[in-house]
């Protein structure tokens, strides 16, 4: 007689209580409730069902999954790279090692985006380095006939963002653009027709990079992150490029990282051809976006 070797099935409830150990274990933060997010998600059950599903028998396959995923975030892969996906003022966005996943402190940009273009009927606005696409996409989702560009240099990024953007409706909307920031304006003949230029570029300094948890620095595109020596580099370039192409009394509106507030205002100074510089703190109280109005 042949014995069969039956594989050994697990429930539910236990590959929850080994998969919130084995995170607690690998030092993740609020690896109790990514354990549970990440089994949700294995299982394609919603929030807080878990509980009903504790006694079901998960197949070898589910349960194969399940142990990937978790080994996959115990080598601090970002969660979010793991689920796919990452919010975005209030909007679902998909992520992948291709694009930065998006921060809720980049939510100021579209705040100030619309507060500039509000006032204006028919506007222009650019984002520059869009990853994902989460800025050009929630001002194409909140904004009814602007005409709105999307340049990035990384075209597996375009793909992401343009995904992204059928998925919200707005693929149509927006003018997908790859090069390095406005230099696909030029053919374009786009020069004093902006009305507003939006970007948050890599602006995390060569030496802070160095020191950043696995998860940003392994995982996320460094070409995302790094912006020179200085981490302000891009925002210099900006300052220049961007003069050609906005309207009188258009804005440029660019995150920047913790301290580079009075760098940002040096090179402003130096570029020339801006009104006295607007910055914003976001709620952690860091000098966070930066406004520079084109004069007139
Ligand atoms: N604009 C995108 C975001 O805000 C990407 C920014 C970047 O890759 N530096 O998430």
């Amino acid at each position: 007689m042949v014995a069969l070797v039956m594989p050994e099935l697990k429930t539910v409830g236990a590959l929850i209580v080994w998969a919130r150990q084995s995170l607690v274990r690998a030092g993740v933060s609020n690896g109790a409730q990514e354990a549970a997010w990440l089994v949700e998600h294995a299982l394609s059950v919603r929030s807080h069902q878990l509980v009903s599903h504790a006694d079901r028998l998960v197949s070898p396959a589910v349960q194969a999954c399940i142990e990937s995923l978790i080994a996959r975030r115990v080598a601090r892969e970002p969660l979010q790279y793991l689920l796919g996906t990452q919010e975005f003022c209030g909007l679902e966005f998909s992520v992948s090692p291709a694009v930065l996943i998006p921060r809720p402190e980049t939510e100021l940009l579209i705040h100030h985006a619309i507060e500039h273009v509000q006032r204006l009927s028919n506007s222009a606005i650019v984002d520059v380095g869009t990853g994902s696409g989460c800025v050009a996409i929630t001002l194409a989702v909140r904004l009814k006939g602007q005409r709105i560009l999307a340049v990035d240099r990384s075209p597996e990024a375009l793909e992401v963002a343009q995904v992204n953007a059928m998925k919200h409706g707005v693929r149509d909307r927006i003018e997908w653009l790859e090069g390095d920031l406005l230099s696909p304006l030029q053919a374009r003949r786009a020069a004093g027709m902006i009305d507003v230029i939006v970007s948050n570029p890599p602006y995390i300094s060569e030496s802070d990079w160095a020191g950043l948890e696995p998860e940003v620095r392994v995982f996320e595109p460094r070409m995302a992150l790094v912006g020179g020596e200085q981490g302000t580099e891009f925002h210099e370039r900006l300052l220049r490029e961007s003069r050609e192409f906005l309207v009188p009394g258009g804005v440029l509106v660019m995150e920047m990282g913790a301290g580079q507030a009075p760098i940002v205002r040096q090179l402003a100074e130096r570029v020339g051809g801006y009104r006295a510089l607007r910055i914003i703190e976001d709620a952690a109280g860091i000098e966070r976006v930066v406004i520079a109005q084109r004069m007139e």
